[in-house]
């Protein structure tokens, strides 16, 4: 499995970067987990092959993990001129939350039928799917009173766990759903401060012994995360990094 990271940053441009979005590419599937608003020009950057990709999973409604679809659906459409059928996979509400952000994209947009297949998924709390060759585990998370539900993932797919914690504040609930995974990438919007809704590095950190990741990528940091120094220590998302296992 080969994981890109096409997106890094939070909602604001920190450090410069794309919105969250990764790409997974395994031996029978490639997918994304978040589609946020920038990441139609950081796909096409990376010159990923925007009709190779089967699925996206979608973790929440923000527009830095979600706000990209509608510049995705149109590409498809027009110019990548894609035929293959397209799976969205989120939260409850998807359905609703995808004809709003089409249609304030770009008016009548949601009433265009695509010229492939499309299907959308909403998962119920505690449902595990299986799509094509990923098994995706999923929890509700916290990331705001409105908006939601806010999702993690567990994705298993050529014998390896992949676990992302989408933008959350700590819930222990991410014990089972991330614990040893052999790629852990976690938001770590903070260094030390707490703030309601998001993650910082010292929070997560007095939870990594028990998570025990074999590999953790830390992501979606804000401008004093991304400046202070932890190499040795920790690992942090690029945007354009790929990595293998
Ligand atoms: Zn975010
Ligand atoms: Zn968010």
């Amino acid at each position: 499995m080969r994981i890109t990271f096409v997106g890094t940053g939070d909602a604001f441009g920190s450090g410069g970067r794309f919105n969250t979005c990764f790409h997974v590419a395994a031996k029978q599937t490639r997918f994304l987990i978040d589609c946020g608003a920038s990441s139609m020009i950081a796909l096409k950057r990376l010159q990923i092959d925007r009709n190779a990709i089967d699925t996206i999973f979608i973790t929440h409604f923000h527009g830095d993990h979600f706000g990209g679809l509608p510049y995705f659906m149109l590409d498809a459409q027009f110019f990548s001129k894609r035929t293959a059928p397209l799976t969205i996979v989120g939260p409850v509400g998807l359905r609703k939350a995808f004809a709003q952000v089409m249609e304030t994209a770009f008016a009548g947009s949601n009433s265009t039928v695509p010229k492939f297949d499309l299907q959308l998924i909403e998962l119920q709390a505690g449902d595990s799917i299986q799509i094509g060759s990923v098994i995706v585990h999923h929890a509700q998370v916290h990331h705001g009173p409105v908006d939601g539900p806010f999702l993690a993932y567990r994705f298993e797919v050529d014998g390896k766990r992949l676990a992302y914690t989408g933008d959350t504040e700590w819930v222990d609930t991410l014990y089972d759903l991330c614990g040893n995974a052999d790629i852990l990438i976690a938001e770590a919007y903070f260094y030390e401060k707490r703030v309601r809704f998001h993650l910082d590095l010292v929070t997560l950190e007095t939870h990594l012994p028990r998570l025990a990741p074999k590999r953790l990528i830390l992501t979606h940091m804000n401008d004093d995360m991304l400046s202070r120094d932890l190499s040795g220590r920790y690992e942090k998302a690029e945007d354009g990094m790929t990595i293998s296992l």
